[in-house]
């Protein structure tokens, strides 16, 4: 048997994930329609970052999306990007944030990470995590908080770190965003929309082939 040899047939991977209770129309239409509720700090960013998960959804990727800010002001806004234009099973939204934010302070030798916050649509992913904590960046902040349902990231992630990563982990806040309950629900459900279907992972084949949107 050569090496890989076992992996030569597509592999159908089936999420366990609650189905999706609305259409990308309505999600577009909700969040289009949302005025960021002064009574919650980050509502403002909150709604760029579902914003960004909806049009992630809309391309054929993951329904995750987020921003980076500084001095209360926009830096980066982007989403996830792993299955169009082609796969890439490192770029998570905070993947692709991050790396845009690092390129751009590639000519600083000592960057000030502590300046800037991430906000993204969802806890991240443990690989996700691991990237964020690595890079020093001070606020890691999410909206809808996934903690107890089967794509939970964040919160199992960090108690399950080798002690070095924990302990660096404690020089940024991490946590929910300070955003309202109806932006934590669009975000779920742009989440669930765009994982509510079977992914045949690109050993063989392409993943966007197999990928249909309940739309
Ligand atoms: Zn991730």
């Amino acid at each position: 048997m050569t090496r890989g040899a076992h992996l030569s047939a597509p592999y159908k991977f089936v999420m366990g994930f609650t189905k999706a209770g609305q259409t990308i129309g309505e999600l577009e239409a909700l969040i289009a329609a949302y005025e960021p509720n002064a009574e919650f700090v980050h509502d403002r960013w909150a709604k760029t970052a579902v914003s960004q998960a909806i049009q992630a959804i809309k391309e054929g990727n993951i329904g995750v999306g987020g921003c980076i800010v500084k001095d209360k002001t926009l830096i980066f806004q982007d989403h996830n990007r792993q299955f169009v234009p082609y796969f890439r099973g490192d770029l998570h939204g905070e993947m692709v944030l991050m790396n845009q934010l690092e390129d751009s302070l590639k000519d600083e030798p000592s960057p000030n990470m502590r300046a800037y916050t991430i906000f993204t649509s969802q806890a991240p992913c443990p690989m996700c995590m691991l990237r964020l904590i690595t890079s020093g960046v001070g606020k890691i902040l999410h909206v809808y908080s996934d903690f107890g349902t089967p794509d939970q990231g964040h919160v199992s992630s960090i108690e399950r770190l080798p002690p070095v990563w924990a302990k660096l982990a404690k020089r940024q806040e991490i946590g929910e965003a300070d955003c309202s309950p109806e932006l934590k629900a669009i975000s779920r459900q742009a989440f669930l929309l765009s994982v509510s279907v079977s992914v045949v992972l690109p050993i063989n084949t392409s993943p966007t082939a197999s990928r249909s949107w309940a739309v």
